[in-house]
């Protein structure tokens, strides 16, 4: 049988433009649909957007440094607008780039939603195109429980795009989104509350890391107010919000901002044409080489649910496109030591066991942590502190885990990764020749477990 395309790539977000190049670089007729943005969640809604907000809040600390370095500056005043149109304007470059990408690699780009009419079958705007493969990379989508005014409420998704910068914020949630954006509307100027419904954020980091951004956040005047959760939302006469807890209190806001996770981007997918089944979760079901239960169909990225990360998307769509098209060069994607950063002030980054896993798995651990004043602070009054741990087995000196909080965070910990993936024993840290005055060098400078 004949077929349109030898691949039809559902999504051109991170994973799917991936495999899309990929598979056209290795001969492979190929084409994507994208229904909204070129680039997908990374790069319009997502870490791109994310990060450039993170740099302009930070730019609150460099100004508040200033003076110890003999700086005067005259009061700051930021302006939302400026900083919203000229994120605009990167985003609108960017999505040329991908458009470029894709058409000079020979991907067919097909502007319209998508809908799988078959298991070799999709349709857009009444057109019918037929593929050998089809590759579902549709992405995500912001989750908001079911409560009374969530109508009222915003999510990432909004956050970007938001007419002004509110006043007063309820960031509700405790994990990625929530503890950066925290720290971006905090950094701007707005008076910042985040809602976390256990006792501590960042379930599943480790616990050293978890208390101690806790206690920076703290220091920077951000309301942590956990074991709290939204019952309802009503609007005010005078259009302010009022958001009423399970616990009865009431707290009046501007903007409540739910980050909550997400969930898999299925909607008018046409999945019952298929025979695709989901997981327990919702997330699409695949096997270790992302086929779904129909065999002419694969998934990746966030839609299958496994790691919500944009390089972890790359990585999938590149084997995927090297199994179906390069078979010699296929290796399967490794999922352990995947290093991360999460961009809060100050920023975590971490990679390997925390030490609670660490010890669940059976490992006897030595725990390395160093705690400490950032030389650039030292001519401030800031009284920040970094974190650098280290989780060892005591058994084989391997290190099993490395984890920060501090500035550069998620730049430090990349290279960290490659060690960690190199099988790195602490007696090779120890070995490590430090670079020098750096906040780095620490990671191969402690000597003394403490546990
Ligand atoms: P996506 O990038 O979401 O792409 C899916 C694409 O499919 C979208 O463009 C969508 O419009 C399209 N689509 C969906 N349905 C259809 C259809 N039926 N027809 C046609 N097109 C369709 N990760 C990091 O690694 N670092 C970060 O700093 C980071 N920050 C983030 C910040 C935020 C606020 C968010 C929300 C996410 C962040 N992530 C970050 C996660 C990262 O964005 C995702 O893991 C990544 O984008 C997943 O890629 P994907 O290809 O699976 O899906
Ligand atoms: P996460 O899964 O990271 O966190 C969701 C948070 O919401 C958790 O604290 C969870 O609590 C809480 N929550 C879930 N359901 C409810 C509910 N019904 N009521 C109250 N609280 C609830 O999701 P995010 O939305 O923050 O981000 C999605 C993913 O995107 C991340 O997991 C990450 O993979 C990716 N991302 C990566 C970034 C990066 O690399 N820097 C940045 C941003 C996103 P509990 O822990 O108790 O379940």
């Amino acid at each position: 049988m004949t077929y349109d395309f030898d691949l039809f790539v559902i999504g051109a977000g991170s994973g799917g433009v991936r495999a899309a190049r990929f598979a056209a670089g290795f001969g492979a007729r190929v084409a994507v649909a994208e229904s909204r943005y070129l680039g997908g969640t990374c790069v319009n809604v997502g870490c791109v957007p994310k990060k450039l907000m993170v740099y302009a809040a930070h730019v609150a600390d460099e100004m508040e440094q200033a003076a110890g370095f003999g700086w005067t500056l005259e009061e700051g005043n930021f302006d939302w607008g400026t900083l919203i149109a000229n994120k605009n304007r990167e985003i609108e470059r960017l999505n040329g780039i991908y458009r470029n990408l894709l058409v000079n690699s020979g991907v067919t780009l097909l502007e319209g939603h998508a809908r799988l009419t078959g298991a070799n079958e999709v349709e857009i705007d009444g057109q019918r195109y037929s593929a050998k493969h089809i590759l579902i990379a549709t992405g995500g989508w912001p989750q908001v429980p079911d409560i009374p005014g969530k109508e009222l409420a915003i999510t990432s998704n909004e956050a970007f795009f938001l007419k002004q910068l509110p006043k007063r914020i309820l960031v509700v949630g405790g994990g990625y989104i929530a503890v950066e954006f925290a720290g971006i509307f905090q950094g701007l100027g707005s008076a910042t509350s985040l809602l976390y419904r256990g006792d501590l954020f960042l379930r599943g980091f480790d616990g050293s890391v978890r208390t101690h951004l806790k206690d920076e956040l703290d220091k920077r005047g951000v309301d942590l107010q956990f074991n709290s959760d939204i019952q309802r939302i009503d609007q005010q006469a005078d259009g302010s919000l009022k958001a009423t807890l399970k616990d009865g209190r009431k707290l009046l806001t501007d903007c409540v901002f739910y980050a909550t996770g997400r969930r898999p981007m299925l909607d008018n997918l046409g999945l019952e044409h298929t025979g695709v089944e989901l997981d327990e979760r919702g997330f699409v079901r695949v096997d270790d080489q992302y086929q779904t239960t129909e065999p002419s169909i694969l998934a990746i990225g966030d839609v299958i649910g496994r790691v919500q990360l944009t390089p972890v998307a790359l990585a999938e769509g590149m084997a995927v496109a090297r199994r179906l098209f390069k078979p010699e060069q296929y290796r399967p994607v490794d999922y352990r030591n995947i290093p991360t950063a999460v961009f809060s002030q100050p920023p975590i980054g971490t990679v390997g066991l925390t030490e609670e896993q660490a010890i669940e798995a059976g490992h006897k651990v030595r725990i390395f942590e160093s705690r400490f004043r950032a030389m650039k602070l030292t001519l401030t009054e800031i009284q920040e502190k970094t974190l650098m741990k280290l989780v060892v087995d005591a058994d084989t000196d391997k290190v099993l885990g490395c984890h920060m909080v501090g500035p550069d965070a998620g730049e430090i910990i990349q290279g960290l990764g490659i060690a960690l993936k190199a099988g790195a024993t602490k007696a090779q840290f120890d070995d490590t020749i430090g670079v020098h005055p750096t906040a780095a060098e620490e990671f191969v400078t402690m000597r003394t477990a403490m546990r």
